[in-house]
């Protein structure tokens, strides 16, 4: 072959894109080697982010560190706290109830229609349609509201908890969500009549960053990003988990392998996501949303109300001969409402006092004591009270106040032993690993998440396309840089 002749001398140019730069999706700096507007070669650098959630994992109980896995993938936290206590109730060898687990599969196809609403909102804009991203935020404003139904919080939710939910959902929930449910399937033809045969759509799609199903499994793709090129390996059929083995669905995939084909599988999976919710409303079992094993769970907390009821009926008392003076209540009372000097008795000003019983749990010295009191009773009929035999119902509530903190603060203790449980979040496989060695908190905490695995493709994506393809490249795997850096 002749070679071709050059007219122009062209050299390599090294640029970087991001970390800050609004298509990146956080921060992440890709260096681009490119020659003209071509690709040559593309580094991920993560890392700018990094919130060392796993070793904070290590420091706490497995019970405390749940709120961490919201800070991963913060746009689908349902989805990560559920692949923490799917994980952690293995390892702990308990049984989640099922109603329970019918409403953490509600939460969970949730959580992936608000991750691909974001997804697809965001990677339009990035490629240059501005309604569906306006679309898209309507529908997943509506989900969100519904989050704040459940349990009061929009983003970082923790809802689910080891053993089961926080707490029961409302009629009023499930008639809002099948609502949701009747409207979504036709929102999701609004978003498709505006790109899916788009020129523009098709062009920055068609043909983009194609990979094969062998590279795929080979680069370790997971999610939708795997099923665009034909693989069906979606862990919510192949090792079902809550209730995923009682309801009927599909697991899209696509051909080519391309950005356009990742894009039809998440549509699709939307609307299987649609069915499951409802399957899930009309198969809702009656029962308990929590196990009934009270060493590992946190029990409902309607057993300690006795003690810390609002309207004050019951009051906490320092009983003067056994107070050591040594100051830990006084320190850990958040009302500041307990005074005295250090090695004489304290006491406590009942109009400031909320009730939290901290200082009941602090005393090493059994000097605090719960008495049946009314507001405003003088200190004196306090001390009275407090000499008189504690009724049962008091003292039953007291311990099982005194087990919560405990459970709080130090945690069950676990067997020895290791772990790895996946579930399947909307960017694809998320795994918890755990190492135990007996002690209440992980010996070791690792987390597998798809968007570090999938940012690693992107030099295989982009090679040989233009830069603006990158975008697209990066748009099409669904990276969520809380989630790689961890
Ligand atoms: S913690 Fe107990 S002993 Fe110490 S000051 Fe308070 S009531 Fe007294
Ligand atoms: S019950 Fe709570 S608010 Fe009241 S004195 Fe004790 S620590 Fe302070």
């Amino acid at each position: 072959m002749e070679p071709v002749e050059k007219i122009f001398d062209t050299r390599e140019l090294n640029v970087n894109m991001g970390p800050q730069h609004p298509a990146t999706h956080g921060v992440l700096r890709l260096v681009l080697d490119i020659d003209g507007e071509t690709i040559v070669k593309v580094t991920p650098y993560v890392g700018y982010l990094h919130r060392g959630i796993e070793k904070l994992g290590e420091s706490m109980s497995y019970f405390q560190a749940l709120p961490l896995t919201d800070r991963m993938d913060y746009v689908s936290a349902m989805s990560n706290n559920i692949g923490y206590c799917v994980a952690v109730e293995k390892l702990y060898g308990i049984e989640v109830p099922e109603r329970a687990k019918f409403i953490r599969t509600i939460a969970g196809e949730m959580s992936r229609i608000a991750n691909h609403l974001l997804w697809l909102a965001t990677h339009a804009l990035d490629i240059g349609a501005m309604t569906v991203f306006l679309y898209c935020f309507r529908e997943r404003e509506w989900i969100l509201d519904l989050y704040e139904m459940i349990c009061g919080a929009r983003l970082t939710v923790t809802y689910p908890r080891v053993g089961g939910v926080r707490n029961d959902v409302q009629q009023e929930f499930l008639e809002s969500l099948w609502k949701f449910t009747d409207e979504f399937p036709s929102r999701i033809l609004e978003y498709e009549t505006l790109i899916d045969q788009n020129r523009i759509w098709l062009l920055r799609t068609k043909g983009i960053g194609v990979i094969s199903a062998e590279e795929a499994v080979n680069w370790g793709m997971t999610g939708p990003t795997l099923r665009g090129s034909g693989v069906p390996y979606d862990i919510r059929k192949f090792m079902p988990y809550d209730a995923y083995d009682k309801v009927d669905f599909e697991v899209p995939i696509g051909t080519v392998g391309d950005t356009y084909d990742r894009y039809r599988c998440r549509m699709l999976e939307m609307r299987q996501s649609n069915n499951i919710i409802r399957q899930c409303i009309e198969k809702l079992p009656a029962g308990p949303v929590m196990a009934d094993a009270p060493k590992f769970t946190m029990q409902p907390k309607d057993k300690m109300m006795p003690i810390t009821h609002p309207t004050k009926q019951h009051a906490f008392f320092i009983k003067e001969k056994a107070c050591k003076g040594c100051g830990m209540c006084l320190r850990a009372c958040p009302a500041k409402a307990i005074f005295g000097e250090k090695k004489k008795p304290h006491a406590i000003k009942q109009d400031m006092c909320l009730g939290c019983a901290t200082c009941y749990v602090t005393c090493k010295f059994k000097a605090l004591v719960i008495v049946p009191a009314g507001k405003g009773l003088s200190d004196e009929k306090l001390a009275e009270l407090a000499e008189a035999p504690v009724p049962e119902e008091i003292t039953k509530a007291s311990e099982y106040l005194v087990r919560q903190f405990e459970f709080v603060k130090k945690g069950p203790k676990v067997p020895e032993g290791e772990i790895y449980v996946a579930t399947e979040v909307p960017k694809g496989e998320l795994g918890f690993y755990f190492v135990s060695d007996g002690s209440a908190k992980p010996y070791r905490m690792r987390v597998r998440a798809p968007s570090f695995v999938h940012a690693g493709c992107l030099p295989r994506l982009c090679a040989g396309h233009l830069v603006a393809d990158v975008i697209a490249n990066i748009g099409t795997i669904d990276i969520v840089l809380g989630e790689c850096d961890r």
